[in-house]
């Protein structure tokens, strides 16, 4: 990863402003304003906000009430638009592919208001983007080439508990191994974290940096170089969701060819 795009790119970025809406209304993704406005989702609401974080009687083990709310989505959906399920068994045409963190708190359609068939989307613990992960190279391959996707969005979250268990030294079986690439982003970042003092502040940080190492290492990809290469639309992104307001922080990375890569992850 180039230090001088790292450093460029999150930091104390300002939070982005909190643009009302109801969760009726169906979005353009903010900060794309490039691009034409994603269409009106043919459907409402998403997911109800509740109070309680956790909705599941521990009673119900055969999770009754997850076939109940699937039923009652499914109703209220087909009546306000019949033919909606059918049409929607036809294609799937994505603009956008999400790579976030499999964190239950940052679920990808909810917190940028998009519904079925507008996120094409991988998560996994901490959005580690590693090349020689078959399956998140898979999706990639699969949105870039055969769904053509725009926007490609690597998001982290701040309070990660991936990113918080690579800065220590407690062990959580297989797992650690995984987190092994984020320890590579600290150590490469090292001096510039260890000057941060406040604990939380540097954990902020290598979230931050986190998300920088993922989006460059999509970038660095065959698929996404050949994409650029032919001349294919397609932009890489690097965002953190912060849970405390859930307000995401646009780092200051998008990439829409190789050139910030360093010369030797360059294909042509
Ligand atoms: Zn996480």
């Amino acid at each position: 990863m180039s230090k001088e795009l790292a450093s460029k790119a999150a930091g104390s970025a300002k939070q982005a402003q909190v643009n009302s809406r109801s969760v009726a209304t169906v979005p353009s993704v903010r900060g794309m304003s490039s691009s034409p406005p994603l269409a009106e989702a043919a459907y409402s609401p998403l997911t109800p906000i509740t109070a309680l974080p956790n909705k599941l009687d521990p009673a119900d083990a055969e999770l009754k009430t997850l076939i109940d709310n699937n039923q009652a989505w499914a109703d209220a959906v087909t009546k306000e638009k019949p033919n909606y399920f059918k049409e929607m068994s036809l294609k799937q045409e994505p603009k956008i592919l999400w790579i976030g963190c499999s964190d239950s708190r940052v679920p990808a359609e909810q917190v940028v208001q998009l519904g079925p068939g507008e996120i094409f989307v991988h998560r996994n613990i901490a959005n580690v983007v590693h090349h020689t992960d078959m399956n998140c190279l898979s999706v990639l391959q699969y949105a870039v080439e055969v769904l053509k996707v725009e926007h490609i969005i690597v998001c982290g979250h701040y309070h990660c508990g991936g990113v918080k268990a690579s800065l220590g030294t407690t062990q959580f079986g297989l797992i650690d191994n995984w987190l092994r690439t984020i320890k590579d982003v600290y150590r490469e970042h090292q001096s510039e974290l260890e000057a941060i003092e406040d604990t939380k502040v540097r954990e902020r940080r290598l979230v931050e940096l986190n998300v920088v190492n993922s989006a460059m290492n999509v970038a660095s990809t065959t698929i996404v170089q050949n994409a650029w290469q032919r001349g294919q639309k397609l932009a890489v992104h690097g965002w953190a969701h912060n849970i405390e307001d859930g307000l995401i922080n646009k780092l200051n990375l998008t990439l829409r060819d190789n050139s910030s890569l360093e010369k030797v992850y360059r294909l042509f």
